[in-house]
This record gives C-alpha cells, structure tokens and sequence, in this order.
C-alpha cells in the first residue's frame, strides 16, 4: 500500500478504514487486518450490523421459539406465549453473538497490532464529506 494514500488519525495512521461493523465490514476488516494493513473499523452503532442486532438472528430466533412452542401446545393446548420472556431470549442470543464478533475483530487486529505496531481503533462515529447522515 501506498504511503501516500494511507489515511491519519489522531491515533495513528490506517491504509483501510471500514465504515460499518455489519457483516460487509467485519469480514472486510479482519481480512484486510490479516493481509497486513493498518486497520480502523468505524460502526456508530452495535457491532453485527442488521443482520445480529435487527435481521437474520434475532428473526431466527423468534421463528425457533414459534416452532417450540407450536410442538408444546400439540400436547397442552393452553400453553401460551410469554412474550417478555421471549425477547428476553432473543436479546441473550443477539448480545451473545455481537460480543464474539467484537472479540473476533480484536482478537485478529490485536494480532495485526502485534506484529506491524499499529492498532485497533474503534470511535463511535465518523462523518466524511460527501456523506449524508
Ligand atoms: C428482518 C431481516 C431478516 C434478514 N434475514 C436474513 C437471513 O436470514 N439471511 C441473510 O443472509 N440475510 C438476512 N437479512 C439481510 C442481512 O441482514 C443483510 O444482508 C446484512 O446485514 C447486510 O450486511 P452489511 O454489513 O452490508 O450491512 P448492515 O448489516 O446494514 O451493516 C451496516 C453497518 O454500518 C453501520 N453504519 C452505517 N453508516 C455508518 C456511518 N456513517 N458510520 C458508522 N457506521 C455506520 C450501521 O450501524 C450498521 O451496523 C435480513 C435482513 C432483515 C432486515
């Protein structure tokens, strides 16, 4: 990579900034980390994107919960939902699988961090120009 085109922060400089810790951006930064480069990953909100905190999972895990509770009320047809306790689930599930991709990114940037002496950097938001937010 090029020195000229490697983007500075305060904390140090990076040749690959992903903006977005969904499944597009955390598979791009651990890959671009294990190649070597200087990596900062910029998410503004929870790590995992729509797919661990709003979309594939948590919908996986309602639909799971249905299926049980379909197969229960064959035996006892008064058995009912309880709806608290089911997005209690869902959120154990969600927080379970955000947290192992957070460790998941340090554990491969650290190691990048290791090696080449640059690091991992994870500030809440970041505006570029251009960008509408
Ligand atoms: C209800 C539902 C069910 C789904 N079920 C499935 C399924 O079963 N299987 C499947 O394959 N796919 C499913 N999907 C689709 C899947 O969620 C998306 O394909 C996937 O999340 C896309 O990943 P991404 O990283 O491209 O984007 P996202 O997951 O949207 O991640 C983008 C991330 O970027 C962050 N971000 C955006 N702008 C900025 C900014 N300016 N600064 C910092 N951070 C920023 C956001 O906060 C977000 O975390 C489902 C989606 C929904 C809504």
């Amino acid at each position: 990579m090029m020195k000229d085109n490697m983007v500075k922060s305060e904390n140090g400089e990076y040749s690959f900034i992903v903006i977005g810790g969904g499944p597009a951006g955390y598979v791009a930064a651990i890959k671009a980390a294990q190649l070597g480069a200087g990596v900062a990953l910029v998410e503004q909100d929870t790590l995992g994107g729509a797919c661990l905190n709003r979309g594939c999972i948590p919908t996986k895990a309602y639909l799971k919960n249905a299926e049980i509770i379909e197969e229960i009320k064959q035996v006892n047809t008064a058995f009912d939902i309880d709806m608290p306790a089911t997005v209690k689930m869902k959120n154990k599930v969600v927080r379970k699988l955000t947290s192992g991709v957070g460790s998941l990114l340090k554990s491969n940037m650290e190691a990048a961090a290791d090696s080449l002496g640059r690091c991992l950097h994870l500030p809440p938001k970041v505006s570029m120009p251009g960008m509408n937010r």
